[in-house]
């Protein structure tokens, strides 16, 4: 399997941040992976690192990267996909089927381990809604097939226990409309969130239960907002983009000065939706 040492994940992170990872494999087999997993114990699990703030240090350990686990399997209205299959190409493929059910993927640069492990969702659909089950990997028993992953708001089991996704099955529903849903969800974004053109990692922070996050920050005025070389989207406050190679410290002191603004207007706490990677708040 491909290692690299220094690696440069800059590249690859959509807030084009971080710094160089000591060592990153790219394992190509679920069985691969496994081995790179028991033989690097703590290491941190890439997806297409859409959501994650990388530290612009360099980062003195290993990084498991799942991009080469990219099987898409369809039998009938099921469909068994790897880890590191992206998004929009597990939406465009069943799509292309007429299976309904993973629309919302389409418009945002997730892999599907990451998604399972996020729950991600958007356009009033998630993630799960259609799993079926997923193939995990986990420290005490090795490989398990789960079927109830403990899924809630931007959160699964895989966080609370260490899971890592390795497959996922989704169960689709046969629907007319699916082509046309998924362009809808995609003229959303374009009216509502910056393309990657302007390097971002998705929402900054998750809904406090009852309130929206953007709108909250909005509220507290933070919009242009800008720390070193990234700052507040001016159209949604809950986005931060790097506009001019910005670095984590900068998004950091940036994402606690939106916290605090936010505690001193509303007494709210917001509690980041993004990841980190050799970086805290
Ligand atoms: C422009 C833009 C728009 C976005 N819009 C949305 C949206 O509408 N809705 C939404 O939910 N999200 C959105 N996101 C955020 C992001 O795409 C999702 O959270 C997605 O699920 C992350 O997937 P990833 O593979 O990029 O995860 P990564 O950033 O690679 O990882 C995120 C976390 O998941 C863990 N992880 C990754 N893969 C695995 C695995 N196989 N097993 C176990 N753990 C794993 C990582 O360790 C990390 O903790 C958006 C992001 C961008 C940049």
């Amino acid at each position: 399997m491909l290692v690299e040492n220094n690696f440069e994940i800059k590249k690859l992170t959509s807030f084009k941040i971080g710094g160089k990872i000591a060592k990153m494999i790219f394992p190509e087999t679920v069985e691969e992976f496994v081995r790179a997993l028991r033989e690097n114990e703590g290491a941190f699990v890439a997806g297409n690192l859409s959501n994650t703030l990388v530290s612009s240090n360099d980062f003195d350990g290993v990084v498991i990267s799942t991009s080469k686990l990219n099987s898409i399997k369809i039998e009938g209205n099921r469909v068994t996909a790897g880890a590191g299959v992206r998004g929009p190409k597990l939406s465009q493929t069943v799509g292309e089927k007429g299976l309904s059910g993973l629309e919302f993927m389409i418009g945002f640069p997730g892999s599907v381990g990451g998604e399972v492990y996020m729950n991600a969702g958007a356009n009033g659909q998630c993630i799960a809604d259609s799993l079926k089950s997923a193939k995990i990997y986990c420290l005490e028993k090795g490989l398990v097939t789960l079927t109830d992953l403990e899924f809630g708001y931007r959160t699964s089991i895989c966080q609370k226990k260490n899971y890592i996704v390795l497959e996922a099955e989704f169960e689709l529903t046969p629907s007319a409309g699916v082509k046309e849903k998924m362009e809808e969800n995609l003229a959303f974004r374009k009216a509502h969130q910056p393309s990657l053109a302007l390097p971002n990692c998705g929402s900054i922070f998750k809904n406090p239960e009852g309130h929206s996050a953007g709108r909250l920050l909005d509220e507290c005025g933070v919009k242009g907002l800008s720390v070193g070389g990234v700052k507040v989207w001016e159209n949604h406050a809950n986005f931060i983009v790097n506009y001019n190679d910005g670095t984590s410290e900068d998004v950091v002191r940036l994402m606690r000065e939106m916290q605090k603004r936010v505690k001193e207007k509303f007494d709210i706490e917001l509690k980041p939706e993004i990841r980190f990677l050799g970086e805290e708040l």
